[in-house]
């Protein structure tokens, strides 16, 4: 099951014990995102188009709460050869949701978008709820995956207008709004926005997960920070070291070594014997401070130093 999957099965989940109020609220968001409005001879009716009939069988559910009738068909085969199932409504409801008008003559009509969108705070959550078991997805890296892997949440809309009278409406969420072929899309790419999201349409179980993959992967990135910044450090040990082998053989060559004073000599044996020794290392062998080994050091390449003019 995917991660979207597993958001979309907790959301229907918890739908089910929903308030009436919050069932209308549901069902609007769902049928206003995906819903159809056919014409037949019994009138005009709205349907509703997925593969998850679980899904359907939900709808149905809440819009008999509503005393609104459907009916669940198996419809067709996909282009993959999964079945598509289609749920038809009763012609009460559009009218029971508010989706669809009627003036004095009888004359149909749509409602506004922005009308759409409920107030109450137990109603918002429905309907965001709806939004996104209709035209909603998220993407969350897995653990194992690569550091660009990205956490990616979206409303892939339609109608641009619905689009935006919800970007404006829930603007706390920090959706972001785009457009994609003929759809206009609100989407998310911060993960801890994404979790606020989760929270917000009762997808706790999700949530946690989400903060598990955040966690493992942010304390990873620490632990490839902090081997980066080792080999950092190794890399510098090994230029030192280099420099001070050049310097030791220098002396060395011109026959300047034995001149030198006993405290220095050491040093230089020292660094002979192990040239991938740290500082740390060779004070620690000589029971001196690093900083009294770094002195030591800097006098032997500066007498390298002066050898070098001389020759
Ligand atoms: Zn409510």
């Amino acid at each position: 099951m995917t991660f979207s999957q597993s958001v979309k099965n907790e959301i229907l989940k918890s739908v089910r014990n929903a308030k009436k109020c919050c069932a209308t609220s549901f069902l609007t968001a769902v049928l206003k995102s995906v819903g159809s409005l056919t014409l037949g001879h019994g009138g005009y009716a709205f349907s509703v188009e997925s593969d998850n009939v679980d899904f359907l069988s939900i709808i149905a559910e809440q819009a008999a709460r509503l005393d609104v009738k459907s009916r669940l068909s198996s419809y067709n085969m996909s282009a993959k050869g999964t079945a598509v199932y289609s749920c038809r409504f009763d012609s009460s409801l559009g009218e029971k949701l508010g989706l669809v008008t009627r003036d004095e003559e009888g004359t149909l009509g749509f409602a506004e978008a922005e009308n759409l969108i409920p107030s109450e705070p137990c109603c918002r959550r429905a309907f965001m709820q709806g939004l996104f078991v209709s035209c909603g997805s998220v993407i969350v890296p897995n653990v194992e995956g690569s550091d660009r892997a990205k956490y990616h949440l979206e409303l892939r809309f339609s109608d641009a207008e619905f689009a935006r009278a919800v970007n404006m409406s829930y603007a706390a969420m920090g959706l972001r709004q785009t457009p994609r072929k003929n759809h206009t899309v609100l989407y998310i790419k911060e993960s801890e926005l994404i979790a606020d999201f989760l929270v917000y349409v009762n997808a706790t179980s999700a949530k946690l997960e989400l903060e598990n993959v955040i966690v493992i992967r942010s304390v990873r990135n620490d632990v490839n920070r902090q081997s980066n910044c080792e080999f950092a450090n190794i890399e510098k040990t090994v230029a030192a070291s280099a420099k001070q082998l050049q310097a030791i053989e220098l002396l060395r060559s011109s026959g300047r070594f034995d001149l030198l004073s006993d405290s220095l000599k050491q040093i230089a044996l020292l660094r002979e014997e192990d040239r991938e020794a740290t500082l740390e290392e060779i004070a620690a062998k000589l029971h001196i401070s690093k900083s009294g080994a770094n002195h030591r050091f800097a006098k032997l390449i500066e007498l390298a130093e002066q050898q070098r003019k001389k020759l």
